[in-house]
């Protein structure tokens, strides 16, 4: 079992980082903001995880109203409240991913007096949107070097490309290993390992990944394979280990705090141009809903669902997650015509997984 990152290890392994020199960028989550930049930059990427505490959502509305995601509203929260983690950085990196990012992310720098690096994102994958991201990720490799004092070299961008793929080679490896019934890892496990990534940059995630030792158990398990989609999973939320408490495992975490990273390697030719690469592979590739048309994900799960045998998909709804509520009927009823049981979740933090039980049961009855 892999163990929750623990908050305490990060601070301190984040205060060293700034000890070296190092800027720490705060970045919400799931966004189009191309981490291998911000490494190249010679800065730690360090993604806004916390959530999952009704107190820091609550928080958040002495800034905003509640008609915004709780996540958004507790990032504020958190930022309110100076969590450690949080006031080692130095800037944040926010966009219009959706209405929490562009609001959270406003609010966060206004308030609390942190530079903002800003991206703008496109809505559609046209050859225009493609030109256009590729333009703000050149203004925003500027901006980076500007507030870094490091300039990003081609040669050290190549190989920053090539650190990230052996890291999404290594998660693919252990999501593999989970499909493997053999194994004694289970979705949780797989979240924290994400978690610890999103918090520490790559080097760390790396090393301890190599250090790993995965046993196998001695019978093969009949739990009910899983696939999670939706709002993504935040550190403090306790979901999977719920979901995993019936006789069921996440096989696949079809959410930016899972398989989104690592599912596409970023395909990169030495004698392209980075700006290009990197736009083609975030625009492109990009597994998230709120795109439009939003073309990828239906197809994507499904091809999933093969992939690893799925018997059921539980759709995970945060209250004003915008991209996944605009999705809601469209993604159940296609999941049913491909007779496949689903399962949709709305909910906010104030709402206690003990509440979710009986719902969550029947539905693994239903599919037994
Ligand atoms: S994707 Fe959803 S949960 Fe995440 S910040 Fe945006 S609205 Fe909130």
């Amino acid at each position: 079992m892999i163990p929750k990152v623990d908050l305490k290890v990060v601070f301190t392994r984040l205060q060293e980082f700034k000890n070296e020199g190092k800027k720490i960028l705060g970045i919400f989550p799931h966004s189009l903001i191309p981490d291998e930049l911000i490494y190249a930059a010679n800065a730690i990427p360090v993604r806004l995880i916390l959530g999952g505490d009704e107190y820091a959502a609550t928080k958040g509305t002495e800034y905003m109203t509640q008609a915004t995601c709780p996540f958004a509203r507790g990032c504020i929260g958190y930022f309110d409240q100076k969590v450690p983690i949080y006031t080692l950085i130095d800037g944040l990196v926010g966009g219009n991913f959706c209405n929490g990012d562009l609001i959270a992310s406003e609010i966060i720098t206004k308030f609390f007096n942190i530079p903002f690096l800003k991206v703008t994102f496109p809505t559609t994958t046209e050859s225009f949107s493609l030109k256009f991201l590729q333009h703000e990720y050149i203004d925003f490799k500027e901006k980076l070097e500007q507030f870094t004092g490091s300039q990003i070299t081609h040669e050290k961008l190549i190989s920053t490309f090539d650190k990230y793929n052996t890291l999404r080679e290594a998660f693919q490896k252990i999501n593999l290993q989970i499909k493997n019934t053999t194994s004694s890892l289970k979705g949780d496990d797989l979240q924290n390992l994400m978690h610890r990534f999103l918090l520490l940059g790559p080097d760390e995630i790396l090393q301890f990944i190599n250090d790993l030792k995965i046993e196998n158990v001695e019978q093969s398990n009949n739990k009910i394979p899983i696939l999670l989609s939706g709002t993504g999973i935040a550190l403090g939320d306790e979901l999977i280990h719920f979901i995993e408490g019936f006789e069921a495992i996440v096989m696949i975490n079809d959410t930016w705090s899972g398989i989104h990273f690592y599912r596409e390697k970023l395909e990169h030719d030495p004698n392209d141009d980075p700006m290009a690469t990197l736009a083609k592979h975030y625009l492109l590739k990009n597994e998230s809903s709120r795109m439009v048309p939003n073309v990828r994900r239906l197809p994507r799960v499904l091809e999933l669902i093969k992939e690893y045998n799925i018997k059921g998909v539980i759709d995970h709804i945060l209250k004003f997650c915008d991209p996944y509520i605009a999705d809601y009927k469209r993604f159940k009823e296609s999941l049913q015509d491909a007779e496949i049981p689903v399962l949709q979740l709305e909910r906010d933090y104030s709402t206690s997984l003990e509440q979710l039980k009986t719902r969550i049961g029947a539905f693994f009855e239903m599919i037994l």
